[in-house]
């Protein structure tokens, strides 16, 4: 945090107005349900993208971050076109992008400040943690409060999608923005994908000694791109042929009928949508009668069916989490798109060691690359710190 005001100082010759910053985020479960307006509950991790700020009176935003050697400057009039030819890309997009987003949601850019920005991060980029949307919700928080704006938190979160989707051109849903800035200490957010209506509900992980570890495999397939455009499609499809406008209105009980109206693969993409959007239920019910040691089940399950039913899952994330079970996880699965990325084990803190190393001697004996792992805990979402 001091190192990111001592950035920002040496960059600008100035003191930074405040520091502000937000985590990435871990899915514990609901995978693809996101755009079938369905449910996820992801939580806020301990590692978080941190901005320092401040206020300029010119009109001139400019951005820097540890990740590139060159500041980008842009006027606030000129965003608007610089947007429209194309020009905002690569890290700044995102950035410059949450302040473009900020003018499509009332914001009168020709009327605030301008802003110097300075970024540093925990989020490993690329991970399946959305170091993206840690960025995305901290500088939509950041500029907030410094230029006297009035959104809540859930409209700061429409405004990073809106920045993924139309800046960076990634047609992303608002789960990852959520979690970002709604969640909390030992908590996730469970959000209703159709009327975007979030609720914080207590993991009490801390409690019963329960840690997330996440192996991330490393595997990043080129055609996971590809790939989740084919299961969107899919699952749009299974809601046509079955007369419903989103999968979300699709109940297990519908299941044995929608068999004889879909062709085999749609049937199971559609019985994965459905039967994961039934966990994600049941783990928000199951955390609030027997606590988080009994989800186990729902966490596999949920592995199980992506494997087998959506078919987005790679040996190595098979690898880490048949491996991470028989070491003694009370439940794992992989989170995330999918065509690789990274998995999740709910573990006691204690057996943590023993899962790591098992999951490292599987990989070995399979000639695999060795895994990178550290354990998350779900924590405060996006905040001001200083
Ligand atoms: P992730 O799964 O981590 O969200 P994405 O591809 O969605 O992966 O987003 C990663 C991109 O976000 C990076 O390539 C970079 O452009 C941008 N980004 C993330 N964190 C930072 C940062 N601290 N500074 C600059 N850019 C960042
Ligand atoms: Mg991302």
């Amino acid at each position: 945090m001091s190192d990111v005001r001592e950035l920002f100082a040496t960059l600008t010759g100035r003191v930074a107005d405040g520091v502000w910053s937000a985590p990435g985020r871990v899915n514990l479960i609901g995978e693809h349900t996101d755009y079938n307006e369905g449910f996820v509950l992801p939580f806020a991790i301990d590692r978080r993208t941190v901005v320092a700020a401040g206020r300029r009176d010119d009109g001139l935003v400019r951005v820097a971050s540890t990740f590139a050697a060159e500041p980008v400057r842009v006027e606030l009039t000129d965003l608007a076109r610089v947007h429209a030819e194309g020009r905002l890309r690569d890290w700044a997009a995102y950035p410059l992008g949450v302040v473009w987003a900020l003018g499509e949601f009332g914001v009168d850019l020709s009327g605030v400040p301008g802003v110097d920005l300075v970024i540093d991060s925990t989020v490993p980029v690329g991970a399946g943690l959305s170091s993206s949307a840690a960025i995305e919700s901290a500088v939509a928080l950041a500029l907030t409060q410094l230029w006297g704006l009035d959104f809540s938190r859930e409209t700061l979160a429409r405004v990073g999608q809106r920045a993924e989707n139309d800046v960076v051109g990634a047609p992303t849903g608002i789960m990852d923005q959520s979690a970002s800035l709604l969640g909390s200490a030992d908590a996730a957010v469970f959000l209703d994908c159709r009327s975007l209506v979030a609720e914080v509900v207590a993991l009490g992980f801390a409690e019963a000694g329960l840690v997330v570890l996440v192996i991330d495999t490393g595997v990043r397939h080129a055609h996971a791109t590809g790939g989740y455009r084919d299961r969107r499609a899919a699952c749009e499809a299974g809601a046509a042929a079955l007369g419903v406008p989103a999968l979300r209105d699709v109940g297990i009980d519908d299941l044995s009928g929608a068999r004889d109206l879909l062709d085999e693969t749609t049937f199971r993409r559609v019985r994965h949508v459905v039967t994961e959007n039934q966990r994600v239920l049941d783990t928000v019910r199951t955390l609030r009668t027997d606590g988080p040691a009994a989800i186990g089940a729902l966490l596999d399950a949920s592995h199980v069916s992506m494997r087998d039913d959506f078919e987005i899952s790679v040996p190595e994330l098979d690898v880490a989490v048949e491996a991470a079970t028989s070491a003694g996880a009370i439940g794992a699965r992989m989170t995330g798109g999918g065509f690789g990325g990274a998995a999740i084990a709910l573990a006691p803190a204690d057996a943590v060691p023993a899962i790591s190393d098992a999951v490292e001697k599987a990989f070995a004996t399979r000639r695999l690359a060795s895994p990178t792992r550290f354990t998350v805990t779900p924590s405060d979402g996006a905040r001001r710190d200083g």
